[in-house]
């Protein structure tokens, strides 16, 4: 009992971790070659396009370094959905270019969607930047660093309509050999009026079905255990074979890959309420091994600030698509949400109706953002951002204080049951204790006894926090 108590003083610690942080690909060997530093910023997307740009570079005779001194180019792959996001990236630039001036041959490349939404102006702006490069322009980055290297500055943001690098196996380099991010879509045609993406990783493509199914079967054979399919909105996923006789929705396309191993986890993000199908729930349902867990951001819970968002389904809808995925999953089934405070014009009483939602949904976790106002998005053009930032704060602490309660009321629900956890390491706070995820996505710790990383085991839970489940293995 006394150890179950440390340890949780431990997790609670652990639980305020930022996941924010940016991630860093790892050292590779690299006799005789170049050395790329690649730094990580946002989304799983963009740590995914990491992987595909270490495969390209590496073709070109370069081998990854996890120290940026060491490094002979830098790339920083960059988000832009909200304006801190951007400030962190011109505050790690500063810091880059006291490395820059003590060796001035080092080149520095900004990749992604800050690149992409600012174009060669961010050469204007940022005077050690060399190379700027947006999301379907990385086939393209050996070539613009030969040409950095002559000392001219080098840019493609061509924004493609078919790129989706199927043919490029991504390197998993910092990978904890368990689990895995498939990338099955880019870009997005939704035009959430907040949102950037539209604009920074362009029109929405799907991949080759059956090269994300051979890729799935690659990480089964190299011995991983988990992949995530990966896209702005998977649910709107739709493949159709050149001369047109094969046609594979998300629903198809999530059997396919559950069925390459039993043994192998399939688990996606993120799901659009407006599109997330019954066949999808019912294709989850049906195989063990789909996760049962789903990410379906509100944003808001008013019909009106919805509208205003152009997200396309009211209040009713949403709710409906909840008593879905609880009817045909299960009560236990994870639910996540994005949800965004103080949107343009929002009223404290619609601000209640998001509170509300909450409460109905009963989530099991949340990312929960202050509205940022994003240049030359709908929302920008058309509405003025004049809810106080003081009050888009203190409702955002609302939100995650329901969040907090919420999460630690649905991790009870599992004390006193047996979880099948699939293990990916050591815990981040004691080498003693191994921690990895339940079928919904919750982090589970336990002792490590003889266990490792890439075992399934049976966890009986025994206590918890907000943000973690603790148990003994069975
Ligand atoms: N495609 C996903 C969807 O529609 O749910 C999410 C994509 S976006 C990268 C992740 C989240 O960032 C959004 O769900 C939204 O909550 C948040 N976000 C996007 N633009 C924002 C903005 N301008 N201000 C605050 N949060 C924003
Ligand atoms: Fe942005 Fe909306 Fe597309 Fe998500 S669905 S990426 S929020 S435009």
């Amino acid at each position: 009992m006394e150890r179950i108590t440390e340890t949780l003083s431990i997790l609670t610690e652990a639980d305020k971790v930022s996941a924010d942080e940016p991630r860093v690909l790892e050292e590779e060997l690299a006799v005789g070659k170049k050395r790329l530093y690649i730094e990580s910023y946002g989304c799983q997307m963009n740590f995914s396009d990491s992987e595909i740009v270490a495969s390209v570079m590496r073709n070109a005779g370069f081998a990854t370094t996890a120290t940026a001194d060491d490094a002979d180019v830098i790339f920083l792959n960059t988000c832009a959905i909200r304006d801190n996001a951007e400030q962190k990236v011109r505050n790690r630039l500063k810091q880059l270019n006291v490395l820059k001036k003590r060796k001035p041959e080092l080149l520095v490349g900004m990749l992604g969607c800050m690149a992409e939404r600012l174009k060669a102006k961010l050469l204007e702006e940022e005077k050690m930047v060399d190379i700027v490069a947006g999301p379907d322009a990385y086939r393209d980055i050996p070539k613009l660093v030969e040409e950095a290297e002559t000392g001219q500055k080098a840019v493609n943001v061509f924004l493609s309509r078919e790129e989706t690098y199927a043919d490029i196996s991504p390197i998993r380099l910092n990978s904890n050999g368990v689990t895995a991010f498939i990338s099955i879509m880019r870009g997005c045609d939704n035009m959430c009026s907040f949102c950037v993406v539209p604009y920074t990783r362009g029109r929405e493509r799907s991949r080759d079905a059956h090269s994300i199914v051979r890729e799935a079967q690659e990480l089964s054979a190299a011995g991983y255990k988990e992949v995530t399919l990966l896209g702005q909105n998977v649910d709107s996923y739709k493949w159709a074979s050149e001369d047109g006789t094969e046609n594979v929705n998300f629903a198809q396309l999530l059997e396919r890959v559950a069925l390459v191993d039993p043994d192998l986890r399939v688990r996606f993000s993120t799901s659009h309420p407006k599109d997330i199908t019954d066949e999808v729930l019912y294709t989850m349902a049906k195989y063990d091994n789909i996760c049962k867990y789903i990410h379906l951001p509100a944003q808001s819970g008013n019909d009106r600030i919805l509208k205003l968002m152009n997200r396309t389904y009211d209040r009713a809808w949403y709710i409906q698509k909840i008593d879905r995925i609880r009817a045909i999953l299960g009560e236990d089934c994870g639910i996540s949400h994005d949800m965004i405070s103080g949107f343009c014009s929002e009223t404290e009483e619609e601000h209640q109706d998001t509170l509300s939602l909450m409460e109905y949904a009963r989530y099991d976790y949340g990312y929960m953002f202050a509205y940022s106002e994003r240049p030359g998005t709908p929302a920008a053009r058309k509405y003025a951002d004049d809810v106080p930032n003081d009050v888009k704060i203190r409702r955002l602490n609302e939100i995650i204080a329901l969040q907090r309660n919420m999460s630690l009321e649905r991790n009870q629900r599992h004390i006193g049951k047996i979880q099948r956890v699939l293990i990916e390491g050591p815990s981040k706070r004691s080498d003693e204790f191994l921690s990895g995820r339940n079928d919904q996505n919750k982090m589970v710790v336990f002792p490590k006894g003889n266990y490792q990383k890439g075992q399934y085991v049976n966890v009986l839970v025994t206590d918890c926090t907000a943000a973690t489940l603790l148990g003994t293995t069975v």
